[in-house]
């Protein structure tokens, strides 16, 4: 079994896929985080960045039926919604006056009853009540989507969305780029090529974005590796990354476990070596995400340990702003204790990944 030091030479000298896949499956995980936290420390620092930021949905709609999702409802569901844009804006303003958020982070589905309008509604909404919030907004997937709803280029979307305040791009509809996995985790999105290509797009146009990668179900160790090497490549190509987001699956309410495909997240260990190929494989091009959401707020800070350097953000939703309990989000406070609980230096940045604070 290679040794740390073995490891991080390798990853000096550059993993090619099946070093990468030999690593994930044969190298001992312990070595294999610790050669992924040296690179950070060498590359990165100590330092453990996150984004004070809220999240909203902008509708539950969807016509993609993906059978990972939890989320949404198709149209005509009784529990299906569509937030207005001034709803949405005064949620912001307050979350940003109390709880000092500088990032509006904004999905939804593929919602057949909405129009270029209401977007552009949505986004300039957003900037006139709140003027300093950034909006990092749909995702790859959305604007094909829209693109294909209301006839238009992508470019087209792109380009009305940034016009009317669309600032970056969020990762999600990464999934799994390899498309014996994607005909199983979302058969009717975009493929992994085209999500590339809209990303290389945005970037081009001066939109970056962050690529996520969406683990735990029914992938192999070579498919992840594969995923990591295009993120890495378009990194290459555009530098318009701004961060890498393993996102573990959790089968909980989806098609995937109701059919017994995926009966329960993945062990712990695999979130270890996926953040751990990750560094090695990405180096000095891109930040890691330990993202606290999906893979909770304990594992979150091991994470730190092996190759992760950010922790996403606060991801506060409106439940904060009626004290109704913030399962799903987390303070300032708390995510600067899990990076200092390992020895990290906590910062606040904003969504371009400018260092506001150290805390
Ligand atoms: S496109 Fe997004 S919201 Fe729609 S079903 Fe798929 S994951 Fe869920």
């Amino acid at each position: 079994m290679p040794t740390v030091g073995e490891i991080v030479e390798m990853a000096e000298r550059g993993l090619d896929r099946s070093d990468a896949v030999y690593l994930m499956r044969e190298a001992d995980v312990f070595a294999l985080a610790k050669a992924a936290e040296e690179l950070t420390r060498k590359y990165y620092g100590d330092v453990v960045t996150f984004v004070n930021n809220v999240v909203m949905n902008y509708s539950n709609i969807c016509v993609a039926k993906c059978p990972i999702c939890a989320f949404y409802r198709p149209p005509g569901h009784s529990e299906g919604y569509v937030r207005r844009p001034q709803e949405v804006a005064a949620i912001v303003e307050r979350l940003a006056e109390e709880r000092g958020v500088t990032e509006l982070h904004i999905n939804g589905g593929f919602n057949p009853l909405l129009t270029p309008e209401y977007f552009d509604e949505l986004f300039r909404e957003v900037k006139r009540r709140a003027p300093r919030v950034t909006i990092k907004g749909p995702t790859m997937a959305e604007v094909d989507y829209y693109a294909r709803l209301w006839r238009m280029s992508r470019r087209e979307v792109l380009s009305r969305w940034k016009e009317a305040g669309l600032d970056a791009i969020s990762g999600g509809g990464a999934e799994i780029f390899a498309e014996d996995v994607r005909r199983v985790v979302a058969p009717h999105k975009i493929s992994g090529e085209e999500w590339l290509e809209i990303a290389e797009l945005a970037h081009k146009m001066g939109i970056p974005s962050n690529a996520t990668m969406l683990y735990g179900h029914v992938e192999r160790e070579e498919h992840v590796v594969d995923h990591i090497f295009r993120v890495k490549e378009l990194q290459e190509r555009t530098g318009g990354l701004l961060l890498f987001i393993p996102v573990k699956f959790n089968p909980e309410n989806t098609e995937l476990k109701a059919k017994g495909v995926v009966t329960r997240p993945a062990p712990s260990i695999y979130d270890v070596k996926v953040v751990a190929i990750a560094r090695l494989i990405l180096k000095d091009k891109l930040k890691v995400a330990a993202y606290w959401l999906s893979v909770g707020k304990k594992l979150a800070s091991t994470l730190l340990l092996a190759g992760a350097n950010d922790l996403v953000g606060t991801m506060y939703n409106e439940a904060v702003l009626r004290a109704a309990g913030a399962k799903h989000s987390a303070s300032v406070e708390e995510l600067a204790a899990i990076a200092k609980e390992v020895g990290r230096r906590p910062a606040l940045r904003d969504t371009f990944h400018r260092v506001l604070a150290y805390l």
